[in-house]
């Protein structure tokens, strides 16, 4: 299946944002898709970022230096075609939860694209996210969340947040045992934070994880 390509929103040097053409593509927030270059056989997994009742698609990617796919969908124009596989995964909340718990979304870099999604779909979602990013310019489009569930851990500078990785944070914070958890970006990242939490007394199935590499 091939979508066409309607922009490429660039955030920061290294980040970006493709949109693509819906074409009625149904999807629950928090999965993923394949994406590639049309006709090049390579593709690789990326979460949508839009909402589901977007008239679009996208994506929030990071430009990986020496990878082969997101350089190169960086460069499509639109029009061109995508090449679209999918949905996939299960990194996604029950409809029976959407309305009834409280969730904390704990992300680093474009491990935020699943809970923007999330955040977009439902708009009364009780919801904390706690994204680790190095610097201001990982800023992804913060302005889209409620500015009051969002906590910034900047790794490499002071005076925008919480001074730190989302791992710090977690340790010198109280972890509510009544809420549920979803984890998503580096592998690092989620090992640790998944300990931090059952340590903390979270239960292992209150518990969702999503690693990108
Ligand atoms: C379920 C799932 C969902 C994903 N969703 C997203 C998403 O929404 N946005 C997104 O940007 N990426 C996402 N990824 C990562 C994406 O699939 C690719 O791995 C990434 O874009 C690199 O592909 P590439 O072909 O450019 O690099 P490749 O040629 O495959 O390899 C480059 C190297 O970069 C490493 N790498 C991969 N991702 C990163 C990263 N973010 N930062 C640093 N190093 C990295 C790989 O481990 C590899 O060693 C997701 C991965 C999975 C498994």
């Amino acid at each position: 299946m091939s979508h066409k390509a309607v922009e490429i929103r660039n955030l920061s040097p290294s980040t970006y944002v493709l949109r693509l053409e819906r074409n009625d593509f149904p999807f629950q927030p928090g999965q993923c898709v394949n994406l590639g270059i049309k006709g090049s056989g390579v593709n690789r997994e990326y979460s949508t970022y839009s909402g589901m009742d977007d008239p679009y698609l996208e994506f929030l990617i990071k430009e990986v230096k020496g990878g082969t796919v997101s350089p190169a969908l960086r460069k499509v124009e639109p029009g061109e075609e995508v090449e679209l596989h999918g949905p996939y995964g299960s990194f996604v909340i029950q409809p029976e939860k959407i309305n009834t718990a409280s969730f904390v979304f704990i992300g680093t870099g474009t491990g935020i694209a699943p809970f923007h999604s999330f955040v977009r779909s439902y708009p009364d979602l009780d919801y904390q996210i706690i994204v680790g990013i190095r610097d201001a310019t990982e800023q992804h489009d913060h302005q889209n969340y409620d500015s009051s569930r969002l906590t910034r851990c900047v790794s490499r500078e002071k005076g925008n947040g919480f001074h730190g990785r989302v791992t710090d944070y977690l340790k010198q914070t109280e972890i509510a045992l009544d809420k549920i958890y979803y984890l998503c970006g580096n592998q690092g990242m989620i090992h640790d934070a998944y300990d931090i939490l059952r340590n903390a007394g979270v239960s292992g199935d209150q518990i969702f994880t999503e690693a990108f590499f």
